[in-house]
């Protein structure tokens, strides 16, 4: 099962709507200042709580989601989205606190001292400075500083600030005066609660266990970059296709701290996978001089860049640098007869393509087209402008486009594509970042 994009959009604005009804319910209209302050405080309050669950879902790695939505996506929906919980979450603390003065007619530090009597607020006030650490360290500037490591351990804070937030949700006006609405909303809670911990923690667990993958090889495929296979046990049990990438974590002394992602650079067969890897940075090059025998943990499949997203017979799939990885494996596999399928891979120079003779055995048994852009992006023929794509796509508007490349070639073959007269809904692309 696959949840689209849009059906998700759709179930989460849903309980939004349902959200405001709860409060609607709760709502006694009066105009006195303090009370106007009270009722925003917990509009502002029950929408940044269900927020928070929705944060933690798109991030429970539920399989329907993930291989519907995407990876990509659904961290910069979790990304943006976090940002707007965590201002509502401030405006509730400002609003209930303006409340509480405007009620007692105290100044704001008192207020604020009065305030934390009350049953559960410390609690969610320590819960609020969680959640304010992880939104600083997740904001660009400071990200960049940030190891991913050091990020991905304050992360963890948001598990700790939603469970100390939670006791103050079901203590408040709108959920202790209803035995309902507080017993839905721990079970909404409890069911998030039970996705995580099953898709984060018991399936990659049993996975290990399962399908105990090993290195088999290292091989170069060009100027740093690697090719890993690994080899395992009943690894068709894991459902994996082309286009799909997985957290890989090497059992080795300076890499098994991290779970990196790779996609499979050719399709799992015979209990084999392989991956193909750019050297970018410190964890990239520790790939790239693994030996053999090595254990590797892998979570996945992740990913919603399969051949369940196509809708036309013609398929282009355009590539850049090392975005060639999921083309090669959608090369392979996706159905289709002669002329059907058109590879493009871009890349700086002929020294830079990998893969190269898989590309063109595929290509010639499939009576597939492909071609290489190589030379610079700032050169002065841009092999991805509308024209020349035509020029090299017959029928270009009848296909749908499956894309893989880095963010700047990505965003320009978007434009031209659309301009080419190929809509978003049939442009099917994945990013190699989250
Ligand atoms: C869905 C997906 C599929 C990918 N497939 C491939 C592939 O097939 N081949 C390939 O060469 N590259 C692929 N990448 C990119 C690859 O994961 C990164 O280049 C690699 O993790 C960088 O590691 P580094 O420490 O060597 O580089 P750094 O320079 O330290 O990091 C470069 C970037 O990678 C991010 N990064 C570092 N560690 C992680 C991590 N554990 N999880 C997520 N992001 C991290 C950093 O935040 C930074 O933005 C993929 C990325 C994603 C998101």
């Amino acid at each position: 099962m696959r949840t689209p994009p849009r059906a998700l959009r759709t179930g989460l604005a849903a309980g939004a709507a349902l959200v405001v009804v709860l409060w609607l319910v709760q709502a006694a209209p009066s105009f006195r200042l303090d009370a106007l302050f009270a009722t925003f405080a917990h509009l502002g309050g029950l929408i940044a709580a269900y927020g928070i669950l929705v944060m933690l879902l798109l991030m429970a790695r539920v399989p329907a989601i993930e291989h519907g939505v995407g990876a990509d996506r659904l961290a910069r929906w979790h990304a943006l989205g976090g940002r707007y919980v965590l201002t509502l979450i401030l405006s509730h603390a400002v609003l209930a606190l303006c409340a509480y003065a405007a009620a007692t007619g105290a100044d704001l530090l008192t207020a604020a001292l009065g305030l934390l009597g009350y049953p559960a607020l410390a609690a969610a006030t320590a819960g609020t400075a969680a959640l304010a650490a992880v939104g600083i360290s997740s904001a660009r500037a400071v990200r960049r500083r940030l190891r991913h490591e050091t990020w991905r351990a304050l992360h963890l804070l948001t598990y700790l600030g939603a469970a100390l937030a939670f006791g103050h949700q079901l203590a408040g006006p709108d959920l202790a005066g209803g035995p309902l609405a507080a017993w839905l909303w721990t079970m909404l809670h409890t069911t998030v609660g039970v996705l995580l911990i099953w898709y984060r923690v018991i399936v990659p667990v049993r996975q290990a266990l399962r399908h105990r993958l090993r290195v088999t090889e290292v091989r170069t495929e060009g100027p740093g970059v690697v090719s890993v296979v690994m080899q395992g046990i009943a690894l068709d049990a894991l459902r994996a296709e082309p286009g799909q990438f997985f957290r890989w974590r090497f059992l080795d002394r300076r890499l098994w701290r991290t779970a990196l992602p790779f996609s499979l650079s050719a399709p799992p067969r015979d209990d084999i996978l392989r991956i193909t890897v750019k050297v970018c940075g410190d964890h990239t090059r520790r790939v790239r001089r693994l030996r053999t025998g090595v254990r590797v943990l892998a979570t996945g499949p992740f990913g919603a860049m399969t051949a369940h997203r196509r809708t036309r017979r013609k398929v282009l799939l355009l590539a850049g640098g090392v975005g060639i990885t999921p083309m090669r494996a959608l090369f392979e596999t996706l159905p289709g007869g002669p002329g059907d399928l058109t590879l493009l891979y871009r890349a700086g120079s002929a020294a830079q393509l990998v893969l190269r003779d898989e590309l063109e055995a595929i290509a010639e048994a499939r009576g597939a087209a492909l071609h290489y852009l190589l030379g610079p992006s700032d050169g002065p023929f841009d092999p991805l402008a509308p024209r020349a794509l035509g020029n090299l796509v017959p029928d270009l508007p009848e296909h749908d486009v499956y894309l893989c490349g880095p963010p700047g070639m990505a965003r320009a073959a978007i434009t031209a594509l659309k301009r080419a007269g190929i809509p978003a809904s049939r442009i099917h692309a994945e990013r190699f970042t989250f």
